[in-house]
């Protein structure tokens, strides 16, 4: 076997191969293409238009001093996710032949931000479509920015009085909330308070399934969720509505199995038993109407359409479908009339357009170089010099024994452990001490180089690889920009966005800017499975290395937090025409270490003054210059008012 040539490799290497190592085709959704040049291309208007270039857009936002890490949003692409979800019922309707139609609503909570909400609510129009809050913020939000008097402003969450009347306020408004019971308790609120205003909201009740979903989220049912009334509460809410004369305002029954449900399986034995108890509250009396499917709607981000937990085993076309076709059954069996089907999705509408750009700072490995010979050297660097030697004999071999792979790594690692005796009892020196250690990592990438692909190879030797792995320093907070990856190990796609027709020769992670050894990002996409390392190219510290994260549009911005104070990125909502023309809609400004200081009850001024009083004092005693100390403050000055990341 001849060692790698990284020249000819990297005219053999094209943007196909890199389209296929990252995946790209299988999660993009369209969205994102490789273009000739190596870069990644934004096709919003699909892949045979012009698209946008994310490498240009980047240098043309560093114009205008906008420099990563950057949160890049394409209203473009929100818009055509909206429109697919909306399609595919519609397709649904009309392929059953559903005699009613879909009208959803999006759950605040997957992305609160105003232009995020905003853009929802325009876009949303034509169908009307609704949002869902889950707490009387947001609401607020929703009261206040939606104002289409068809739309559904879907009311969860747990609920004060004020909450609950602010809702039937809201009714008198021209808006369509519906006040959703989540728990017992809320009945009595809702009679009390709409006795004491002379009007009832509309009323919905959510219900514990026992159809279980599986994964991550799959606390959301069963007995002991947190939310919904199980099947005696039921009954015992709408004996108490019935009671109170408001029987007639319950319309709609609304149920959650948990985000990202991988399996569609779950979903169908879900809607059969919402189907069964939405009969029987009919029958029960209650007018009915509206059947909230809930969100779970998933993202396939690994692309591998698996039951896995980073994928979905269905499509788009095939939820909408399951919905309807099981809901029309139910209703058949029952001769009632189907009920307009509401859906809360939310991380499969806001997931794709952001693309969150980092640039690396920095990336080291272990050194594997091997050290000169010198005269006289050590018994142990002697020793791991042999064993080097004896490895380059095994790997000649067309077939290598991988026994004697092990055997030659054992004895580098008793070698290298004599070398680290003789220095602790102080025979060798340090230099002595790090050629040791250079050839022993040199023995290892011999090693990893020849590693045949064959699942019989010990655990040790494959791990080798991670040992020798590249660390690519981020200029990002994983706490802040992807906290889901460090709190319950969620896989995005990552890839660089440029030099893809070249290929990655490094194998890498990446470490973040805070001072946590949980800030890195270790945990790649693979074919329904995940990786620890990523392939990536070669960092020269001249030439800027962008890396994307994508589909990360949904929960990541308000579940990041400011650990080691590292605020918010700048945030870009970008529009693009069909000619891959583009215009900037809003650049929402990240936080400043003003900012972050002031949210920590840190006054900027005050620590200026405190400052500038040291300095005082420091020129007194002669140990500081008036220059310096007005140098030093500048710095402060200017600082306060910079982002929080990296920039010069
Ligand atoms: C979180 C939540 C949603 C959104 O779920 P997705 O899986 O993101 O679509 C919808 N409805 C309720 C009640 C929720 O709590």
């Amino acid at each position: 076997m001849t060692e790698l040539n990284p020249k000819t490799e990297k005219n053999q290497w094209s943007i196909e191969d890199s389209a296929a190592l990252y995946g790209l085709e299988n999660w993009s959704g369209g969205y994102f293409r490789i273009n000739i040049s190596g870069n990644i291309n934004v096709t919003p208007h699909g892949q045979d238009k012009q698209g946008l270039d994310l490498t240009c857009l980047l240098e043309e936002l560093k114009g205008r001093n906008l420099k990563p890490p950057l949160l890049l949003r394409f209203d473009d692409i929100l818009e055509d996710r909206i429109k697919k979800l909306n399609d595919a019922f519609e397709n649904a309707i009309s392929t059953y032949n559903y005699k009613n139609k879909y009208q959803g609503v999006f759950p605040i909570k997957c992305n609160q931000q105003r232009h995020v909400v905003e853009e929802v609510i325009a876009i949303g129009k034509k169908w009307h479509f609704g949002l869902e809050a889950g707490s009387k913020a947001e609401l607020l939000i929703a009261l206040s920015l939606l104002d289409d008097p068809e739309a559904f402003l879907i009311c969860n969450g747990y609920k004060d009085k004020r909450y609950i009347e602010t809702a039937i306020l809201a009714r008198k408004l021209d808006r369509k909330p519906v006040v959703v019971i989540e728990q017992s308790d809320e009945v009595e609120r809702i009679i009390k308070a709409s006795k004491e205003i002379g009007a009832a909201p509309l009323i919905g009740i959510r219900a514990k399934l026992s159809s279980q979903s599986t994964g991550r989220w799959s606390g959301s049912t069963g007995e002991k969720s947190k939310f919904g009334l199980s099947i005696p509460e039921i009954l015992t809410a709408v004996h108490e509505l019935k009671i109170a004369g408001i029987l007639n305002e319950l319309c709609l029954l609304h149920f959650h199995i948990g985000s990202q449900i991988n399996d569609i399986a779950i979903l169908k034995n879900a809607l059969q038993e919402a189907g069964q108890i939405y009969g029987e509250l009919k029958a029960l009396g209650a007018p009915m109407g509206y059947l909230d499917v809930g969100g779970g709607l998933g993202v396939d981000y690994d692309g591998s359409r698996t039951a896995t937990s980073a994928s979905t085993n269905y499509s788009l076309q095939n939820y909408a479908n399951d919905v309807v076709a099981t809901i029309q059954e139910c209703c058949k069996s029952k001769g009632i009339k189907v009920p307009t089907l509401i859906s809360e999705s939310g991380r499969n509408l806001t997931s794709h357009f952001s693309v969150l750009i980092f640039n690396i700072l920095g990336a080291n490995s272990v050194s594997t170089d091997i050290p000169p010979k010198t005269k006289d050297e050590y018994i142990s660097v002697k020793n791991l010099r042999e064993t080097l030697e004896s490895l380059y004999e095994i790997c000649k071999y067309e077939k290598i024994d991988i026994s004697k792979l092990q055997e030659a790594w054992n004895d580098a690692l008793k070698f290298k452990e004599d070398a680290l005796a003789a220095f602790r009892l102080g025979f060798i020196d340090l230099p002595t001490r790090a050629t040791a250690e250079k050839l022993t990592w040199a023995c290892a990438k011999k090693i990893t180089n020849h590693l045949p692909e064959n699942p019989l190879i010990p655990e040790e030797l494959k791990q080798l690889n991670d040992a020798l792995a590249y660390t690519y320093y981020a200029n990002i907070s994983i706490f802040r920009s992807a906290p889901d990856t460090w709190a319950i190990e969620q896989l995005f796609p990552v890839m660089p966005i440029h030099r893809l027709n070249e290929k990655p020769t490094n194998l890498g992670h990446f470490a973040d800017l805070t001072c946590d050894s949980d800030g890195k990002l270790g945990r790649f996409i693979h074919n329904g499975q995940k990786k620890s390392l990523l392939e990536l190219h070669p960092f020269n510290s001249k030439n800027d290395y962008f890396i994307g994260m994508f589909l990360g549009g949904t929960y990541q911005e308000v579940m990041g937090n400011l650990h080691n104070l590292f605020g918010s990125t700048n945030a870009i909502h970008i529009r693009i025409a069909k000619n891959g023309k583009y215009k900037l809609d809003h650049v929402v400004k990240g936080n400043t270490k003003g900012d972050v200081l002031q949210s920590m009850e840190h006054d900027s001024e005050y620590l200026l003054e405190r400052l500038r009083m040291g300095c005082e004092l420091a020129i007194q005693k002669g140990k500081l210059k008036i220059n310096d100390a007005q140098q030093l403050i500048e710095h402060i000055e200017i600082s306060l008012r910079k982002s929080t990341y990296l920039q010069e």
